[in-house]
């Protein structure tokens, strides 16, 4: 079958053809895919980062955001259908560790994740465990459903850091930070500020009706910000740019008494001055990761059928999967909100 793998340890990725993944073993359920997300991880697997070179082997199919169809069923698998279009939550959770029986399964310390140590989704069939399927209502499109993962991200992120009637400052406004854009002004913030140096990405900003968009090279947007949180500072501040300089700036602004939620992976250690920060300013700092199993998967699916237009506005680009390359060079580019790939014709297209 074709899919989009890690064939080697270097730079870059590659189309691969591994074998259909076969009867699915006991529990388990192969998904026909028809649209999947290229994901922030999925690049870091592409420029084989520290972080990806020491987690991936190869070769390994990537991709984990995904829809499709169910195409063939385990055994001791119940509720589903042959057909049934359904998502999946990507972290295969241990069932058994403290974390997991405490209703805490994002932060299983065994988890196992599609695309990054099982065979992934960017291909024509993924095996998935039943356990882990969302099945998806008919209102949302492909387009949407193959992006509940990141947009997972951002509502845990939201609603852990509960933004209602807060003004809000988000920093970095890539895929995850635009959709915690709209999922907030949706939850009711009383203001929503993007903080984003790339143009093309600050500009899908401007589109979703936001309050503030700055560049964090503008002397002029602390005093921006302030007048527009009448004089106290954001009261929340979601850091999902990952670049610890601009978590210190954002401190420095944040209101006494703020929570700042951290889903940004810096690329490594990040220096903060935690006495005149965070301990005397009382701010609370939140590290999010995931989604919760599945109480995010539910606040996800109300916000899609609510939102299309905002889902609409940033995912920029449908590209037909065999086009991957374009993709990633989009992402290179920064020039792009969240892509998604196109899986549904790729039988017709590769015979052409
Ligand atoms: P991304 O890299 O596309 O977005 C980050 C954005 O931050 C970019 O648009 C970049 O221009 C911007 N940025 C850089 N410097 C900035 C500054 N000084 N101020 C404001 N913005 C700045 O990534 P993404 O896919 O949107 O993901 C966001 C982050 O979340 C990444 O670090 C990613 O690795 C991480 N992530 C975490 C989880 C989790 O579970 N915690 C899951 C997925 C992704
Ligand atoms: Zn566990």
């Amino acid at each position: 079958m074709f899919a989009i793998a890690k064939t080697k340890a270097t730079r870059g990725i590659w189309s691969a053809a591994p074998q259909h993944p076969g009867t699915p073993a006991r529990g388990m359920v192969t998904v026909d895919v028809m649209a999947a997300g290229i994901c922030g991880t999925d690049y870091h697997i592409y420029n084989w980062d520290s972080w990806s070179a020491g987690r991936v082997p190869t070769p390994m199919v990537i991709g984990h955001e995904f829809v499709g169809h169910i195409s063939a069923i385990g055994e001791g698998v119940s509720g589903y259908a042959l057909g049934d279009r359904v998502s999946a939550e990507c972290h295969i959770a241990c069932g058994t560790c403290h974390a997991c029986r405490t209703g805490n399964a994002h932060i299983c310390e065994n988890t196992s994740i599609i695309g990054v140590d099982r065979p992934g989704a960017f291909a024509e069939q993924v095996e998935v465990p039943a356990a882990n399927l969302w099945r998806v209502p008919d209102a949302i499109p492909d387009v949407h459903a193959a992006v509940f993962d990141p947009v997972g991200n951002a509502m845990h992120m939201v609603a852990t850091a509960k933004v209602t009637a807060k003004h809000v400052l988000i920093v970095g406004g890539g895929p995850i930070g635009l959709f915690a854009a709209a999922i907030a002004k949706a939850h009711g913030a009383r203001s929503v500020t993007v903080q984003e140096p790339n143009s093309a990405r600050a500009d899908i900003a401007r589109s979703l009706g936001l309050d503030l968009v700055v560049d964090p090279r503008d002397p002029a947007n602390r005093a921006r910000i302030l007048t527009l949180t009448e004089g106290r500072g954001p009261e929340v501040i979601l850091e999902v740019s990952g670049n610890g300089a601009a978590l210190n700036a954002a401190l420095d602004i944040a209101a006494p008494g703020a929570v700042v939620a951290l889903l940004g992976i810096p690329s490594g250690p990040v220096e903060l001055d935690l006495g005149a920060k965070v301990v005397m300013k009382g701010i609370s700092l939140l590290g999010i990761t995931g989604r919760r199993m599945y109480e995010t998967w539910y606040q996800v699916e109300a916000f899609m059928l609510k939102h299309p237009d905002l889902m609409d506005k940033v995912i920029t680009h449908v590209l037909p999967a065999i086009d991957f390359h374009r993709g990633f060079e989009l992402m290179d580019e920064g020039s792009c909100g969240k892509i998604v790939l196109d899986f549904r014709q790729i039988e017709q297209r590769l015979s052409a």
